[in-house]
């Protein structure tokens, strides 16, 4: 039987907490730790002694991450990376209020990206929030605040998405996307319905979320919470976001494909993205050293930087998602991120 993190899993999970010193007396840190009464935490001077310390084992880390609550210093906003799909937005920035994420995807780039399996939690998010207030008095702002992480996952310990739904709704400008793989809908179901308040579900064929995206729920319990944010009047916007180029490929994204419309009601989605795996050439590197896998060492084809799919076979993978997705999808609401073909 296959586990996914739920509510109880992850307190237990973080039996062990870190708290860096400048984030002892914060408000967020006290929040944070009454939702873990369980713990006794342990203070560090900095967080990096932690998470930075030399000789980790990131992949056995993931299996059962401690918690980390430390300070974070500027810059609070960053633009979004070449490989990340900006759906057209002038201003596409993203946010980490948080690093690291409790599910296990073999495909991470952060197993790339970070030294630590270990979730870091910032607890000053008002200097993020008076920087996107500051931000949003010149021009509008499109803030993407899960890619690092799953805030949604994280939400029952946190209490971030409630924060982050406050500032939206005092701030129109703001819109704000919040990726997620996280199907307990108890959190989400709690926020006000805001319009500038993406819930972008990254869907994957069940057999890829077997195989690949370890403890994380199944494709009907994603799509259940789909369901639910849509009957909610949320705005939702699904991720077919990594594809991989399994075996069967066509076969198994045909058929995932249409089990989601036949579910999901499209004309009440906002719009959807697809991407096939890339990942930037350093990131895979450092994946390759600490998971090496079929994921990791497959032969990809390095363009500017970034590796990926063969112009063949993003070809192949496009089309059959794009074929599939506009009987379902006008165009218009169809993101595609394919740099190579
Ligand atoms: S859900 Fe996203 S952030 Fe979390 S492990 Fe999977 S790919 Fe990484």
């Amino acid at each position: 039987m296959r586990h996914s993190v739920n509510t109880a899993a992850l307190r237990k999970s973080f039996s062990r907490v870190y708290i860096e010193e400048a984030a002892l007396s914060h408000d967020k840190t006290a929040r944070i730790l009454s939702n873990l009464p369980d713990v006794t935490p342990v203070t560090v001077k900095d967080y990096k002694h932690v998470f930075n310390r030399p000789g980790q084992n990131a992949a056995l880390q993931k299996q059962a991450p401690a918690l980390i609550l430390a300070v974070k210093k500027p810059p609070y906003l960053y633009a979004g990376a070449p490989v990340c799909q900006s759906f057209g937005e002038a201003h596409f920035t993203y946010t980490s209020c948080a690093m690291n994420c409790p599910y296990d995807c073999e495909y991470c780039y952060l197993q790339g990206m970070y030294p630590s399996g270990d979730v870091v939690l910032y607890v000053n998010t008002e200097d993020i929030f008076a920087e996107v207030r500051r931000v949003l008095k010149e021009h509008p702002l499109y803030l993407c605040i899960s890619f690092d992480t799953d805030l949604t996952a994280l939400e029952p310990v946190t209490g971030y998405l409630k924060d982050w739904a406050g500032l939206a709704a005092e701030e129109p400008g703001l819109t704000l996307e919040v990726r997620t793989k996280c199907a307990s809908y108890d959190s989400v179901a709690v926020l006000p319905v805001l319009r500038n308040m993406i819930f972008a579900y990254t869907l994957s064929p069940d057999a890829v979320i077997r195989a690949f995206e370890h403890r994380t729920p199944s494709l009907e319990r994603r799509l259940a919470a789909v369901k639910q944010a849509i009957h909610d009047g949320r705005q939702v916007r699904l991720c077919f976001d990594p594809m991989l180029h399994i075996p069967d490929f066509a076969e198994v994204y045909g058929t995932f494909f249409d089990q989601v419309f036949s579910e999901i009601d499209a004309e009440a989605i906002r719009d959807a993205s697809v991407g096939t795996f890339r990942i930037g050439a350093d990131y895979l590197k450092r994946m390759r050293k600490v998971r090496p896998s079929e994921i990791s060492y497959y032969p990809y084809t390095l363009s500017d930087g970034v590796y990926q799919y063969s112009p063949a076979e993003n070809t192949t993978m496009l089309r059959l998602a794009r074929e599939k997705l506009l009987a379902y999808l006008p165009s218009d609401k169809l993101f595609f991120w394919e740099e190579m073909t």
